[in-house]
């Protein structure tokens, strides 16, 4: 049996192979046959069954006889890459149980066409799909993955793009880095990247951004955000304001400790000198008031 996939829109995207095995298969089970039937010629002696979430069962053992009688058959989705957030798992799953040989005709993915241009950390990925479609839910899904560290993509419908920013904003924070990429490979193909507020924003005035279909690839926990320097900050800082409310301001916003702030601040930041420093210059522990 083959797993087929097919284009996300752009129809120059079906692979020689993807046609010739659509071509030449004597059974094709698709999502949607109306939708995969465009992409091929038709053959009379070609049969087409339809394969969705609810069929899949009673099909399953039909189409593995016809694959055990040594016929070949073609699985496929209305577009992209079946199983990935669409049917398909229960028949490769029966296939493999009776020993019938899987082979994939890889091509489109929206999830990696995606994350291939998202401009996030690639070298490792989760893969979330669709999120629920009620924002409690949504939400409580989205705080379960707060704290994944790998780039997070996610399936989502573009007219519910704003809900699940603002969703996002609430639980993952409005700084973190995503990627919007929709339609792609379509007349209309949007690919921006910005902050989860600022995108939110931005399509939140475009209406003509709801519309299609998208993914959001989201920067994980573990990408460091970039930082300035603790001694450019320092020195900026020192310039500005007295060194008490310099270091305290350092240690705000670099995430350092009280005790490395004010050594910044003193222009030292030797570890050997801390003690010294302490003592010397530094106010009692987390004093920074003169
Ligand atoms: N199996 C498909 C694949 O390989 O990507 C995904 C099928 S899933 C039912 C449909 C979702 O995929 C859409 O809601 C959208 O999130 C994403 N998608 C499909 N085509 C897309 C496109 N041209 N541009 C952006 N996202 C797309």
């Amino acid at each position: 049996m083959w797993v087929v996939a097919t284009p996300l829109g752009h129809l120059d995207d079906l692979s020689p192979r993807a046609r010739s095995a659509l071509e030449n298969a004597s059974l094709v089970a698709a999502e949607d046959t109306r939708i995969t039937r465009r992409l091929v010629p038709h053959r009379k002696d070609q049969r087409w069954v339809s394969v969705n979430e609810h069929s899949e069962a009673g099909l399953i053992e039909e189409i593995t006889n016809h694959l055990l009688a040594g016929d070949d058959a073609c699985l496929v989705s209305d577009a992209g890459t079946p199983l990935i957030s669409d049917p398909g798992y229960r028949l490769v799953s029966a296939a493999h149980d009776k020993g019938i040989r899987v082979s994939p005709v890889p091509g489109p993915c929206a999830a990696i066409a995606a994350l291939s241009v998202a401009g996030l950390a690639s070298d490792r990925f989760f893969f979330e799909g669709f999120l629920p479609a009620k924002s409690t839910a949504r939400q409580a899904r989205l705080r379960e993955l707060a704290s994944v560290e790998p780039t997070l993509i996610f399936y989502v419908p573009a007219r519910d793009l704003v809900k699940v920013l603002s969703d996002m904003r609430e639980t993952l924070g409005a700084k973190r880095q995503v990627t919007l990429a929709r339609e792609i490979t379509k007349q209309f193909e949007t690919i921006k990247r910005d902050s989860i507020e600022a995108l939110r924003a931005w399509v939140e005035a475009d209406p003509d951004q709801c519309r299609g279909e998208a993914v959001l690839v989201v920067q994980g926990v573990s990408e460091p955000e970039p930082m300035i320097s603790p001694h450019v900050l320092a020195e900026a800082l020192k310039e500005a304001l007295p060194p008490s409310q310099a270091a305290r301001l350092l240690g705000r916003v670099s995430g350092l400790s009280r005790q490395q702030a004010w050594q910044w601040i003193q222009g030292s930041d030797r570890a050997s000198d801390a003690e010294h420093q302490r003592s010397a210059a530094q106010p009692a522990d987390g004093d920074f008031s003169e």
